[in-house]
């Protein structure tokens, strides 16, 4: 079992999905992706939240093993967002980004962090992802996240950044954005040339597409009775993913592809209520019935 580092947003979250309207609640890109993947294995945060995000915040963390030495604390307010969503939960529309204490952050490893050898680059400026690669002494897996924001306004940051990761994790869209291809296969193998030799393509209620050396594995989403919110679904996917990695310690096809589905699994209980009320209170055995259950949805007998 290997530790794991994550850079990312520690949030407050604001949001309307046809199921309800809820503010102020702890979100974030490395929030969810650290919970998901303290299932399996010791994660470390890199991050910066105000003096508003208080012990009642940091509750979220607690009992997990989630290392927070280098959660900096800074005066000023803790990073918010906001967002709504259509009424087949499918798209949504950011209604404000504000970046606060995250707009004069730089992230400073602990010293204890640097020879983390799996890496998590959730979606922030690609400089700062570069940043933490430049101070983690022998990363032995990087796996990052991006938007459409930086695709278009800092393509040669991310470039740069690209080359030095082994797996993106990214929705359909932007795989557009990123490869000026529309079809997804042809998007795919030109961002393998940039560096990533794993995509892994998010595509909501459709599931996801791994591209690696071996060819495509897809693996459809949970049909689910109850979805309220699928915010950070996508962190919750990659923490499930990056967990199960550094749990096995290895990247074996057979591990990676149940890599895809320890993802799949946790991001199908993130959604089932909002923010990250159902994470926090779900169990190894809960989650351990749901990996199962992916079996079953996907398995059939060949001739
Ligand atoms: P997702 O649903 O996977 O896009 O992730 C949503 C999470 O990302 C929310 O908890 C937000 O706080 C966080 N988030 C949204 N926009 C940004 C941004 N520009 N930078 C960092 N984190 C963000």
């Amino acid at each position: 079992m290997q530790p794991i580092l994550t850079v990312g947003s520690v949030a407050f979250d604001s949001v309307k999905t046809p199921f309800g309207d809820v503010s102020q609640m702890v979100g974030g890109s490395a929030t969810y992706f650290s919970v998901a993947a303290s299932f399996f294995t010791n994660v470390r945060i890199v991050a910066v939240v105000g003096d508003d995000f208080a012990e009642e915040q940091m509750e979220i963390f607690s009992g997990r093993r989630i290392d927070l030495t280098g959660l900096q604390h800074v005066p000023g307010e803790t990073f918010r967002w906001k967002g709504e969503y259509s009424l087949d939960l499918n798209t949504r529309d950011t209604l404000y980004t504000h970046l606060n204490v995250f707009e004069q952050f730089h992230p400073i490893l602990p010293e204890s962090y640097r020879p983390t050898p799996f890496v998590f680059l959730a979606n922030i400026h690609p400089a700062l992802q570069g940043e933490v690669l430049d101070q983690v002494t022998e990363p032995r897996f990087v796996a990052a996240d991006t938007m459409n924001y930086w695709i278009d306004g800092t393509p040669d940051e991310l470039r740069k950044v690209l080359k030095r990761v082994d797996a993106l994790i990214i929705n359909d869209e932007e795989v557009r954005g990123l490869s000026g291809e529309s079809n997804l296969v042809k998007g795919a193998r030109a961002i393998q040339e940039m560096g990533p030799r794993i995509l892994i393509i998010k595509r909501g209620e459709s599931g996801v597409l791994m591209t690696r050396d071996a060819g495509f594995f897809a693996v459809p989403a949970m049909p689910l009775e109850a979805v309220l919110d699928p915010t950070g679904a996508g962190d919750t996917f990659a923490g499930g993913f990056m967990g199960y990695l550094a749990l096995a310690n290895e990247m074996t096809d057979t591990v990676v592809t149940r890599a895809i589905i320890a993802g799949s699994a946790l991001a199908s209980f993130a959604v089932e209520d909002f923010g990250l009320s159902r994470l926090v209170r779900l169990t190894t055995e809960e989650l351990h019935e749901r990996f199962t259950e992916f079996k079953r949805l996907t398995h059939f007998d060949a001739l």
